[in-house]
């Protein structure tokens, strides 16, 4: 007890700390260096408290621990990483990565003064979205467009438009959650309106709809089951099916397509995902999409369909609320704009880049890579790896890729995984059977030369 007394005694003072030298010549505030130094300090006086700790460490080695909390705690956010995870959308790593062009409208929209919403050949008042709602309603034939912050803003919209103070029927088997609490019964509520559930999980019929239409009934809504599928004895009513029911009885049909392509992900060899043009041609009133998933755009949600719909959600109070920025505004018209040619879009969008990625090239990718490690000395060979499109879009459906197996060296492949993690500029790939997978298709070209530096630095 005795010596654990005299140990905290010659605990330094903060005040001494603070006066050394790799202190006072670092350049962080002042008061992010002094709360590192106490946070510091407290964490040694644990240590001797529990026995941890059996003598005081130099100041100097206390100034470095001190100085590297700090930076942490100062440099902590949002920063690049590298994906290769595979999972093109991947929500936690941002979802689409924008063109080059999209990025930089987005950046000189927001370093200068803008024509936002100055219609310049007037002179007056002009509209912060028309562009954008021009170049949806001819890549898609939609009667009219609009935007919002993101789809889930655009469904909040839709419903409290449409049906608030009435019933909408969904099938049981789309009553889908889409992460980090929006479930379609709950934002019913929200937007006081009744679900009316019809169907099992698994199948539901034309006449499960038609049965409990009546007077409170504002609307029919289809939900794209982007993150589950079910599979096996199941049976769905189709869009085309469901507007047919909608003119019967004169209501609307809405649809949730979640990703929304511009263009058929069957050219991608994906099958069974909804894209906006289809949605438009098979009737439905009012369809809803994110800007940042297949389509390869900034956040956004898009609701396209009739304008007598659309109308009166611009008059919505919500919609001010929920309307979109400068720098989306300028990186979704930039991201459209590549659509006017689809050899272009391919060129110029991540997102079908690495969709549209051939076999050749991914092998070939992975190959540069491999040979960059393995002239570094890191034992690396290429694998065959299997790609997501991820983000809730087509559930269950993989994309052959090529990646770079490493053996992850003596901490095993956690311990690959965690120090890769947290570089400056991190890579997150996938740990499978104690390797460690680089898949190719969601890195960059100018990528790969880094992380051969990087990997061949962390393993050991
Ligand atoms: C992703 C998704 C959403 C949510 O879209 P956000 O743009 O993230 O708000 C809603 N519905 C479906 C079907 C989705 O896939």
């Amino acid at each position: 007890m005795k010596d654990t007394e005299k140990l905290l005694r010659s605990i330094p003072n903060v005040d001494r700390l603070l006066r050394s030298e790799t202190l006072i010549a670092c350049s962080l505030p002042r008061s992010v260096v002094t709360e590192a130094v106490r946070q510091t300090l407290e964490g040694l006086r644990a240590r001797i408290i529990a026995g941890e700790a059996s003598d005081i460490p130099d100041d100097a080695d206390i100034c470095s621990v001190a100085l590297r909390a700090a930076q942490a705690v100062y440099n902590a956010g949002i920063r690049p990483v590298v994906n290769a995870t595979g999972v093109i959308l991947h929500t936690n790593l941002g979802r689409a990565c924008l063109s080059e062009k999209a990025a930089k409208a987005a950046y000189l929209s927001s370093r200068s003064f803008s024509s936002l919403e100055y219609d310049l050949a007037a002179g007056e008042r002009g509209s912060r979205t028309a562009v954008l709602e021009a170049q949806l309603k001819r890549l898609t034939q939609a009667e009219s467009a609009l935007i919002v912050n993101n789809n889930a803003a655009a469904i909040l919209l839709i419903l409290s438009t449409i049906a608030a103070g009435g019933h909408v029927v969904v099938s049981r088997g789309e009553l889908v959650e889409i992460g980090g609490s929006f479930r379609i019964p709950e934002i019913m509520e929200l937007c006081d309106c009744k679900l009316r559930e019809v169907g099992a999980t698994n199948k539901t019929r034309l006449a499960d709809y038609e049965a409990v239409i009546d007077d409170d009934v504002r609307a029919l809504m289809k939900v794209h089951t982007s993150n589950f599928k079910i599979i096996g004895f199941t049976e769905a009513v189709s869009l085309k099916s469901l507007v047919g029911l909608g003119n019967k009885y004169n209501l609307p049909v809405i649809e949730d397509i979640g990703s929304g392509a511009l263009v058929n992900p069957e050219k991608y060899g994906i099958t069974g995902e909804p894209f906006a043009a289809e949605s438009i041609a098979a009737g439905a009133d009012v369809v809803s999409f994110s800007g940042d998933k297949l389509l390869g755009g900034p956040q956004a949600g898009i609701i396209l369909g009739k304008e007598k719909y659309l109308s009166r959600m611009k008059k919505h109070p919500l919609y001010r609320a929920l309307r979109v920025d400068k720098m989306t505004v300028a990186a979704l018209e930039e991201t459209l704009r590549a659509y006017s040619d689809i050899h272009r879009a391919e060129r110029e969008l991540p997102v079908l880049m690495m969709l549209s990625a051939s076999p050749e090239l991914l092998l070939s990718k992975a190959e540069q890579l491999c040979s960059l490690l393995q002239n570094k000395g890191v034992s690396a060979e290429v694998v065959p790896s299997m790609s997501t499109v991820g983000s809730g879009a087509v559930p269950g459906r993989e994309l052959s890729s090529y990646a770079v197996s490493l053996i992850p060296g003596s901490g095993g492949a956690a311990a690959l995984d965690s120090r890769l993690r947290t570089l400056e500029k991190p890579i997150v790939g996938r740990i499978v059977k104690e390797r460690y997978l680089l898949d190719v298709r969601t890195v960059f070209e100018n990528e790969l030369a880094y992380i051969a530096d990087a990997v061949a630095e962390v393993i050991v």
